[in-house]
């Protein structure tokens, strides 16, 4: 993996002490999607941990995740965007979050439209926003063995993420997270900054 990616190990449905291997082994930043499980692991791993949040965040989640995030790659809409700064304020922290794009075909996954994303995620909408820095945009591809497909869907992500860049002219507006086991190769290819690794790292998870 180029030097320059960023390596999100995804430890959901993994024990602490899988986790506390890979710390010993270098790695620093985890991502889980289950706030009831971070908040727990949280505590249990050294504090220069870096932990992101990836999955699906539920609004009545917000307050009880952010004390442990550095970042929230599933900003999934407008709505949600303001909540995480209003609780980041209360706070009084700053978070990194990305908007989370939906390319795939799925509808189960979430996300904004490609033209959702560069209608509604505006300049004057970050600057309102006090406690979030919006870092960037996160998607997955379809679940699928059809690798062009997946190119494609990487291929609209990486071109929504320039637009917007160049709309919103933010310098740290600077990170696209795409890429899991299957397909991280060809995230790369396409621009990601961070790719989220679960089973690769971890082997397969016992649900
Ligand atoms: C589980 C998960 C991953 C990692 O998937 P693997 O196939 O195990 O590498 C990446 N991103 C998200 C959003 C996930 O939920």
């Amino acid at each position: 993996m180029p030097q320059d990616v960023r390596l999100v190990a995804v430890s959901k449905f993994h024990p602490v002490e899988r986790l506390r291997e890979a710390y010993d082994a270098g790695q620093r930043l985890f991502g889980e999607n289950r706030v009831q499980e971070l908040v727990a692991k949280a505590p249990q791993l050294p504090p220069d941990v870096e932990w992101h949040f990836i999955g699906h965040l539920q609004r009545n989640k917000v307050r009880q995740l952010l004390p442990h995030v550095t970042m929230i790659h599933s900003v999934h809409s407008v709505e949600l965007l303001r909540l995480i700064d209003k609780e980041a304020a209360r706070i009084g922290r700053t978070v990194d979050v990305l908007i989370e794009l939906h390319v795939a075909q799925e509808m189960t996954k979430s996300g904004f439209a490609p033209d959702e994303a560069l209608r509604d995620i505006t300049p004057q909408l970050l600057d309102e926003l006090s406690h979030v820095r919006v870092r960037g945009v996160m998607t997955m591809a379809t679940f699928t063995s059809d690798m062009e497909q997946v190119a494609r869907e990487f291929a609209l992500a990486q071109n929504t993420f320039v637009q917007m860049r160049d709309q919103l002219q933010f310098p740290a507006f600077d990170q696209l997270s795409m890429g899991m086991s299957e397909d991280w190769p060809l995230a790369v290819k396409h621009g990601a900054t961070m790719v989220r690794i679960g089973t690769d790292i971890f082997g397969p998870r016992e649900y």
